[in-house]
């Protein structure tokens, strides 16, 4: 039987390369919703391959000829997309925050959900987890790295693994002189060394905020401890993630960085099978590792700390991230400003567990606040 499938961010890079996967095998996918924010052209294009879909638009268009052709729109919209198709499984490729109603609307909904969207871990694996087996849903991580320690922990066996290792590729600026990063353009910041991926996440490598969402991202979703969760630099980005296993042996998941791998292992889960894409060739192939410079990368720090100090630190990580990448985009602070916003917000006290998304979304919107603030105090 076919797997029927909705993409929800079809037109962003991890939805473009769902439909790739689900084009390339037929015979094992059928896709039964698309959705995109506000790339309605980008959608209906898409949507061409798949005439039967049904479409969402999580923004309300104003233009009368896309509103008859989009049936579902604004955030409800997307939620019944989610919620009402018949379907086996969501991808969820939407960036930041507004990934996490359709994530709770899946797997509240009894579908399993590959799951992209980091922001709905960090902010809200409580609440997920609680739904999800409720329900009985399945949420399988499609980011790169979980993805790769996933497989390797379901095949070494979780109680023989005692610490988990993620790469970083070390982004657009791993290799200039410190002194620059005062002056570094959003431009220059946003071109991504070995992926190609949408511009918040690539200024998030660059700063490695996008590795320390990551890191407070494995610990929830395999329940590690952060002591147990290593980080480290390795430029090729050939290798995603090792375990260590108990007798000090490390097992490593390598591919070419191409997240079309990841995105078909979760969706053929529990099954594997034949993947066309992004097989690595180790002959003649360069692997380097290299412990991460605090210095150049204070995000991560932070990160670790945010963990430490509970659920409303690590939603207040992700906000006043999410604000501090916008300041910067638009020139209100420099690059090096970016942690510094983030670091006056996280000094404020946040409450340790959140139980439900209304607080969860109340400790958002403080430190968006928080974050308004030390934009302003800090400016360029
Ligand atoms: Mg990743």
């Amino acid at each position: 039987m076919r797997k029927k499938l909705v993409i929800v961010g079809a037109t962003g890079s991890i939805g473009r390369q769902a439909i790739d996967v689900a084009k390339s095998r037929p015979d094992l996918f059928e896709v039964v919703g698309l959705s995109a924010h506000s790339d309605a052209s980008g959608l209906l294009a898409a949507a061409r391959d798949f005439p039967d879909a049904t479409l969402a638009l999580s923004c309300d268009p104003e233009d009368a000829n896309l509103k008859a052709e989009v049936s579902l729109r604004g955030p409800e919209g997307l939620e019944e997309l989610v919620r009402s198709t018949v379907a086996d499984i969501v991808v969820n490729g939407a960036a930041g925050s507004g990934g996490l109603r359709p994530s709770l609307a899946a797997v509240e909904s009894g579908k399993d959900l590959a799951l992209a969207n980091k922001e709905s871990v960090v902010m809200a694996w409580r609440v997920l987890e609680r739904e999800a087996s409720r329900s009985g849903a399945r949420i399988l991580p499609v980011d790169s790295e979980h993805a790769a320690l996933f497989q390797l922990i379901e095949r070494i066996g979780r109680d023989d693994i005692d610490e988990l290792v993620i790469t970083a590729s070390g982004g657009a600026f791993r290799d200039r002189p410190l002194g620059d990063l005062d002056d570094v353009r959003p431009d220059e910041a946003a071109s991504h060394p070995n992926w190609s991926m949408g511009r918040k996440i690539t200024i998030d490598s660059a700063t490695m905020a996008n590795k320390g969402l990551e890191v407070i991202e494995a610990s929830r979703l395999f329940a590690f401890e952060p002591e147990r969760i290593r980080v480290l630099v390795h430029p090729q980005s050939l290798v995603h993630a090792l375990v260590r296993a108990r007798d000090g042996s490390l097992y490593a998941q390598a591919s070419e960085p191409d997240m079309r791998v990841p995105i078909q292992n979760a969706l053929t889960w529990p099954d594997t099978v034949p993947c066309p894409f992004g097989r690595l060739d180790l002959a003649g192939a360069k692997l380097e590792f290299r412990e991460t410079d605090p210095g150049r990368y204070p995000m991560l720090a932070l990160a670790y700390g945010a963990l430490s100090a509970g659920e409303g630190s690590t939603v207040a990580y992700n906000a006043a991230d999410e604000a501090a990448v916008a300041a910067f985009e638009s020139g209100k602070i420099r690059f090096t400003g970016i942690a510094k916003v983030v670091e006056r917000v996280l000094g404020r006290p946040w409450p340790f567990r959140l139980e439900d998304l209304r607080s969860i979304f109340d400790v958002d919107t403080e430190a968006r606040e928080a974050a308004a603030d030390a934009i302003r105090e800090i400016g360029c």
